[in-house]
């Protein structure tokens, strides 16, 4: 009899301290969505870019380019392994290979990217400019999941609104191009 009391009193406040703090059922339930273990930031900061640029078609395949001044700060979306990108299409920029699953290309960097080895989401990894194939400075970014290109855009929004991004192999391969 006395047993059961107890178990009883535990139980209420169980459901009590669940009412009153809302914020960490809903935490739980984040941490319980595809996609959800790994930590996503915006690759430039937020004011640098406005949020309708985040869902801008590509001009031919799955990617964004983001307009941004030349020397703009750029992050890693995501935590990883980073590897330096010199080459005469992507001029300098970074390789990201992302605890996601997802293969990240930033690229027309100003200079040698300033990140190698391993990163976390938010981790400066260069400046913005328009080194090899570009016409004006902006930040070129796609990302590949087992090889085949995906469209970041629904990616970005989400980042960019503080949801959760769907898991990378959830993101569309086509219709983020013209
Ligand atoms: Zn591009």
């Amino acid at each position: 009899m006395k047993r059961l009391r107890v178990a009883v009193t535990v139980a209420s406040l169980a459901a009590v301290s669940a009412l009153a703090l809302p914020g960490s059922a809903t935490a739980e339930q984040a941490q319980d969505a595809p996609g959800a273990a790994a930590t996503y930031a915006l690759p430039l900061d937020k004011e640098a870019v406005a949020r309708d640029e985040y869902d801008d078609p590509h001009h031919d395949y799955p990617a964004v380019d983001l307009p941004a001044a030349e020397g703009s700060q750029a992050y890693a979306s995501v935590g990883g392994t980073a590897t330096p990108i010199d080459d005469s299409s992507c001029g300098y920029g970074v390789q990201i290979e992302g605890e996601d699953g997802a293969v990240y290309v930033y690229c027309h960097f100003q200079s040698p990217a300033t990140a190698s080895g391993t990163v976390a989401a938010g981790d400066p990894v260069g400046l913005t400019g328009n080194t090899g194939s570009s016409t004006g400075p902006h930040l070129h970014y796609q990302m590949k999941v087992d090889g085949t290109l995906h469209c970041p855009q629904e990616q970005l929004l989400a980042i960019y609104d503080g949801a959760t991004p769907p898991a990378p192999a959830d993101l569309p391969t086509s219709g983020c191009s013209n």
